[in-house]
């Protein structure tokens, strides 16, 4: 049985889900303005561990994670800038070329990340008419108001606002900031729909213009709507995403911590008062901070790292993976470079068992019961700690601790591959290692050579040795194992 810490109550409760055949999850996606940083990968891979330990665990999945691609502004309370607009100005670009440039560069660092793709991956842009009928609904039904600059959401209108933070509503009221917007009714109140241009008067009646009254054009991203031009708010792209996809209760939604107060909080009020259904998200599960010398990691603060830094550097992105799966996902993870390179090394020493595992399992011998008792001894820890709110960090050391034990290469082998399908660590493409008996002296005198000077990064020196080498007859590759060499086919 799993259990999993939910937000809303607050404790580990056991899991089940609505429907018997299928867990629906949903995981707020990336906002496409910039490049993710390998904090907001470590909530990626927290989501993409929980789907793959259901799947592990015999549920069906249905999996939506979007891609934030208007509306999500640099202030959370509703003004500022729209964050792809100002991505656009910062690169001279349109807000649909920024869009599609850091979308691919997301899915490009996820895929080296590993990460399963999504069953569904709405972008809010492809949904505007889903969003418009939702605030039509909300204004119809009396949770919304329209004034000069969007449609707002009437927070006072609902029981319980805030309950998701543990707060009630004149604590968030409170904590909100020096409110910018004069006309909002109550401070937590939040945009559904926020007009491109402000309301003009003509004649004795308000009314949002079709374009600039001055003919310029403010916004890149804009859409027609019964109440005037304008796009949707960050919060109301995942309810209707999430509702659309995966109906009106979904079973398990994913996200940071910081989503909790505002984006989470104003999710469920939208849906439970669409819906009339309660709860929207029968499970809250949040992930942690990573840390960057006891602060968070982030854009505003400057103290942020990409994959690419850390590919730069000639780290695997897999021990990046490594690295997140050492810490639960509801601990601070304090990033430094040696906590990564000591990742590396951890990955490199299983990798390496595992390709020597792979050289030795021509033969299947048949279990003793006693290493029979064993595996499946294996098999219910590993499967134990993820039930136990997913203890990554104690299935990772099982897994350890079955490469070190003394059942067969071939069982051993077979376990560890069936628990990467949680892990993720890519460990079925371990080669076994090449006999280095079969090459000409020559060739593997070079290859240590070669190997020395990478290992000190002369890549010069490295280069020329590969160069006669190829003169030769061989050609070398670097694996995440070391250098194999080939003998050239042609
Ligand atoms: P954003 O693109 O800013 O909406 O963030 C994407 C996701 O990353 C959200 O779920 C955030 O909660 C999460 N996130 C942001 N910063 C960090 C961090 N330092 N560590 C872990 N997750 C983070
Ligand atoms: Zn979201």
């Amino acid at each position: 049985m799993l259990s999993l810490y939910n937000t809303r109550s607050r404790t580990v409760e056991e899991f089940s889900p609505l429907r018997e055949d299928l867990v629906t999850i949903y995981a707020c996606g990336p906002t496409v303005y910039d490049y993710a940083h390998i904090g907001n990968f470590r909530t990626y891979v927290m989501t993409d561990i929980l789907v793959r330990t259901l799947r592990y665990l015999g549920y069906t999945t249905k999996f939506v994670m979007n891609i934030t691609d208007v509306g999500h502004l640099t202030s959370d309370s509703d003004s500022g800038e729209d964050k792809m607009e100002k991505g656009a100005k910062r690169e001279g670009k349109t807000a649909w070329d920024i869009a599609r440039f850091y979308t691919e560069a997301f899915l490009s660092d996820s895929r080296k990340l590993n990460l399963l793709d999504p069953d569904v991956r709405p972008k809010p842009t492809e949904h505007i008419a889903e969003q418009i009928a939702m605030v039509s609904v909300l204004l119809k039904k009396g949770f919304a108001y329209s004034i000069g600059d969007g449609i707002y959401f009437d927070t006072s209108k609902v029981q319980n606002y805030g309950a998701l933070a543990g707060q009630n509503r004149e604590d968030l009221k409170a904590g909100a900031r020096v409110e910018v917007n004069p006309e909002k009714k109550h401070p937590t109140d939040f945009a559904l729909w926020k007009f491109s241009y402000p309301k003009i008067l003509k004649g004795s009646d308000l009314h949002h213009p079709r374009s600039d009254p001055a003919g310029a054009k403010r916004r890149d991203m804009e859409w027609e709507s019964p109440w005037g031009v304008g796009f949707p708010g960050w919060h109301i792209e995942c309810s209707a995403m999430g509702m659309k996809y995966l109906g009106d209760q979904i079973d398990i939604h994913t996200g940071g911590v910081d989503l909790i107060p505002i984006h989470h909080t104003n999710e469920i009020v939208q849906s439970e008062s669409m819906s009339g259904k309660s709860p929207y998200v029968r499970f809250w599960v949040h992930g942690q901070f990573i840390l960057v010398n006891g602060e968070k990691m982030s854009k505003s603060r400057g103290n942020f790292y990409r994959l690419g830094d850390i590919e730069e550097r000639g780290i695997d992105p897999m021990a990046l993976r490594y690295l997140y799966l050492t810490a639960h996902y509801r601990s601070y993870l304090n990033f430094s470079w040696e906590a990564l390179d000591a990742a590396a090394r951890s990955l490199t020493e299983l990798r390496t068992q595992i390709g020597n595992l792979r050289a030795q399992i021509a033969r299947r011998r048949t279990l003793s019961q006693e290493k029979l008792t064993k595996v499946e001894g294996y098999q219910a820890a590993f499967r134990a700690s993820l039930e136990n709110d997913l203890n990554v960090p104690q299935a990772l050391a099982i897994t350890r601790e079955v490469a070190k034990s003394n059942i067969p290469s071939q069982d051993k082998y077979d376990l560890i591959l069936d628990f990467d399908e949680v892990l993720g660590l890519t460990l079925r493409n371990v080669m076994a290692p090449e006999p280095v008996g079969d090459l000409p002296d020559e060739i593997a005198v070079l290859k240590k050579e070669r190997d020395a000077y990478r290992k000190t990064n002369n890549f010069q020196k490295a280069d020329e040795v590969r160069a006669r080498m190829e003169e030769m007859g061989f050609t070398i590759e670097d694996t995440p194992q070391g250098s194999r060499v080939k003998k050239k086919t042609i």
